[in-house]
């Protein structure tokens, strides 16, 4: 692989940052452990800025080229948080923490994009600047949308940002990519119908809240099948049905259902959020009863811009000797904010032959650490090539 020479000699240290992190897992906004080796990092590097409390636990690093005569800077972002997940690995650098566990391989992310600044660092063979960006809070809270509103564009001039996430089942090392839209929407959705309990006996007497909900179930299923557009990507799932009362003689006052929604496209989401409100308080007057509905807008839709995708495949290509077209993903990704607010472009590297991300056995394949790097380092250097 012609991944670049000083990544082979830094893959130990790299590998033994990424082993750390890996024992000492922070969820959400917690990551007060792991931004602080970040920034004692960074500063030992010798990064020319650094900046923790970018959207709370945040760390930012700035590092200036040999020279700045294109005015350039690019952002280049990793995630840093760990899951609620208790770990199963049986790995003799498996998580101290009982509950948590990095299951999605944000401990390697960090140390790839560390390794990428401990050489941007040293060589500095790029006109311009680069813009480290850790973040915290990408499992559900939305920490890269606070690092943005925190002002991090304006205030360090990024004009392009670019993400990683490795990916299992893919070989270790190898690159895939998508133009446009990538990762999903993820919404989420509160209903409570209401009725009038009593009497299971005397079902006549009641609203009975429990058919009208089932009803409702059914119907919803419907917003994908009869509502988009077939070509379209939709997913509309009821996770949870709770009646108000479990016992065996009594039809419950109310039934509350949950569930989450997963689309490609503004038009998508608004068609999810239209319906389900017209779909629960039809089905809801129909049985006599009254709907709520509550719809939660999580992460907008990932999507990679097509001149930087195009970019970042090249850069792949000339790493790992190939970059694949990959396949729509239905799961979230908060990097979309960054890409909502500059031009960028988001890349799978492969986690070879492992368990999936977010199951209790996953760990991240050290192993792709010379191909993350030397991708990061080379989105840097062929973008901003030295004067
Ligand atoms: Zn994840
Ligand atoms: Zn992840």
């Amino acid at each position: 692989m012609p991944v670049k020479n000083r990544f082979a000699e830094l893959q130990s240290e790299i590998t033994e940052w990424r082993r750390d992190i890996h024992e000492n897992p922070e969820i959400l906004f917690e990551t007060h452990r792991t931004s602080a080796l970040v920034a004692e990092k960074l500063k030992e590097f010798g990064c020319d800025e650094i900046v923790t409390g970018i959207g709370r636990t945040g760390v930012v690093g700035v590092i200036k080229g040999k020279s700045n005569t294109s005015g350039k800077v690019i952002g280049l972002r990793a995630d840093m948080d760990a899951l609620p997940i208790h770990e199963a690995t049986g790995l003799d650098y498996a998580s101290k923490t009982d509950g948590a566990m990095h299951a999605c391989g944000h401990d390697g992310h960090t140390a790839m994009l560390l390794g990428a600044a401990k050489y941007l660092s040293e060589t500095r063979n790029f006109d311009g600047s680069v813009v480290v960006i850790f973040q915290p809070a990408e499992e559900g809270g939305g920490g890269g949308k606070e690092m943005c509103d925190d002002g991090m564009m304006d205030r360090w001039n990024i004009q392009e940002v670019y993400g990683m996430h490795n990916w299992p089942g893919k070989p270790v090392g190898a690159f895939g990519i998508r133009a446009g839209a990538f990762f999903a929407a993820t919404d989420q959705f509160d209903i409570t119908l209401e009725g009038f309990g009593g009497h299971a006996a005397m079902p006549q007497k009641t609203v009975d809240t429990t058919v009208m909900a089932a009803q409702a179930v059914m119907a919803l299923q419907t917003i994908a099948s009869r509502n988009a557009d077939p070509v379209d990507q939709i997913v509309v799932s009821v996770t949870s049905f709770e009646t108000s009362s479990k016992a065996f003689n009594v039809i419950p006052q109310s039934v509350q259902l949950k569930g989450t929604v997963r689309t490609m496209s503004a038009e998508m989401r608004d068609l999810a959020e239209k319906r389900i409100n017209e779909i629960c308080s039809g089905v809801a007057a129909t049985f006599g009863g009254s709907a709520d509905v509550t719809y939660i807008r999580g992460y907008p839709a990932m999507v990679n811009h097509e001149e930087q995708t195009e970019f970042a495949a090249d850069v792949a290509r000339k790493v790992s000797g190939g970059c694949e077209h990959a396949e729509l993903v239905m799961g979230g990704e908060d990097f979309a904010f960054m890409l909502e607010e500059r031009p960028g472009a988001y890349i799978l590297v492969g986690n070879g032959d492992t368990a999936a991300v977010h199951h209790p056995e996953y760990n991240f394949n050290d192993e792709a650490i010379p191909a993350g790097c030397s991708w990061w380092a080379e989105i840097v250097e062929q973008r901003m090539p030295a004067a």
